[in-house]
């Protein structure tokens, strides 16, 4: 036995990436019976996970991850059952709205083949969608309605699973930069940055769950598969009346807005800012704060009051296909890799259990995504 395996077996699974996804596998992981750490060079749910516009929707998941994205809706509302204390899901109905010719035909589009997956969407009418939302704008044509949608405040999803995670007995290190993995027959080494003063951890598996530095990961395995990052911009307004009562999108996938309690209102849509892996999010983009600040206003003129108290960038990662990652590592047995899902927030529970069953030998609730379709898939665009 080689110097860095000799004692592999220390953890069986050790998950490197304290997002929801990790933070969901190393939990199921651990209730399933196994010894289990993870792994974060910052505070668990610090980036993606727990600065995203916490959006549970079905109205802009793809269609073939609704199945997905309607299991963990029902977790993230049950937070405090199986996590022992939530993040203030809020079950409201869903909108999507058009307002030109173009976006009528793409909600139709949408509602039915989201319905198909078995969301309960429908088309409705200006007129039932100002009863349900009064304060839209007098210009819509159509919209799209869910039941089943809501928001939660992101920022609580690390203090939610840490609790959990304790509970549950893994050994969470934070603060912890992974630098590098070696695997042999026997498992895995783990190094750690040398800053931390830690020796090498072992396990017996290994879990990737990194986000947009899955690109990295994996190449720590000898494994090329690129990772898109999006520097998505969100804004946050000072506290105002309150305004609207449902969740907000376009049918073009350019808005998402949602008001909090507190009065605020959370206006995104996937706007671009600059970064990138390396740096994260650097800098807003002006012309894209404007672009998503009107188009909010357009569609709830009472808007147009609200100021801005802050702007902030999160990255999110896409693959060459957009759909996630969920499975073996291609050729590194006992290794694994989860992510990349869109709207990875709203099934981020989910994905992390079905990671989890596989590795437990049991048969996932619903099929993986095997990683191995990307290797050597270019970028679209690259
Ligand atoms: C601004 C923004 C808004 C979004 N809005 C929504 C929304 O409303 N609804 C929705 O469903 N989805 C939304 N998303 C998408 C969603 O947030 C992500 O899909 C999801 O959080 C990804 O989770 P993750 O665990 O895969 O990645 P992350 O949360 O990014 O976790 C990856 C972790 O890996 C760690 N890591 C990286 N490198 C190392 C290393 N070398 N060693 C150790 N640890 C490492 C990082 O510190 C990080 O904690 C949004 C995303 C962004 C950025």
């Amino acid at each position: 036995m080689s110097n860095a395996t000799h004692n592999a077996t220390a953890y069986d699974a050790i998950v490197i990436g304290g997002g929801v996804m990790g933070c969901s596998t190393a939990l199921h992981l651990a209730q399933g019976g196994m010894r289990v750490a993870l792994v974060d060079r910052g505070p668990l749910c610090r980036e993606a996970s727990g600065v995203n516009a916490g959006t549970l929707t079905l109205h802009m998941t793809r269609a073939a991850l609704v199945p997905y994205a309607m299991r963990a809706w029902q977790m993230w509302m049950n937070a405090e059952k199986w996590l022992g204390m939530g993040v203030l899901a809020t079950h409201v109905p869903g909108l999507t709205l058009a307002f030109t010719e173009a976006e009528c035909e793409l909600v139709e589009l949408r509602a039915k083949a989201r319905r198909e997956q078995g969301a309960p969407i429908e088309v409705i009418t200006p007129e039932r969608a100002r009863v349900i939302e009064p304060g839209l704008h007098p210009g819509l044509l159509k919209a799209g309605y869910c039941g089943m949608d809501g928001f939660a405040s992101a920022y609580l999803t690390g203090r939610a699973f840490g609790h959990a995670l304790k509970l549950a007995g893994v050994e969470v290190l934070e603060n912890a930069p992974v630098e590098g993995i070696a695997s042999g027959d026997a498992g895995h080494v783990i190094r750690l940055a040398a800053a931390t003063g830690r020796a090498p951890l072992h396990a017996r598996r290994v879990v990737l769950a990194g986000g947009v530095w899955l690109e990295n990961m994996l190449a720590w395995l000898g494994v090329q598969m690129p990772i898109k990052v999006l520097i998505n911009q969100l804004i946050i307004t000072e506290r105002i009346r309150p305004v609207m009562r449902t969740v907000l999108s376009v049918a073009n996938g350019l808005l998402s807005l949602k008001q909090f309690a507190n009065g605020t209102v959370l206006i995104g849509g996937g706007w671009q800012g600059e970064g990138d892996r390396e740096r994260g999010g650097v800098e807003v983009r002006p012309q894209n704060l404007v672009g998503n600040m009107r188009l909010a206003a357009y569609a709830v003129p009472a808007l147009a009051e609200a100021r801005i108290a802050r702007i902030w960038l999160g990255l999110e990662a896409e693959t060459a296909d957009a759909m996630p990652i969920i499975g073996d590592v291609p050729g590194v047995p006992q290794a694994y890799v989860v992510g990349s899902a869109h709207s990875g927030y709203t099934s981020g529970p989910f994905m992390g259990r079905i990671m989890a069953q596989h590795i437990l030998g049991q048969q996932p609730d619903l099929p993986l995504f095997d990683p191995a379709r990307l290797v050597g898939m270019p970028m679209p665009g690259a």
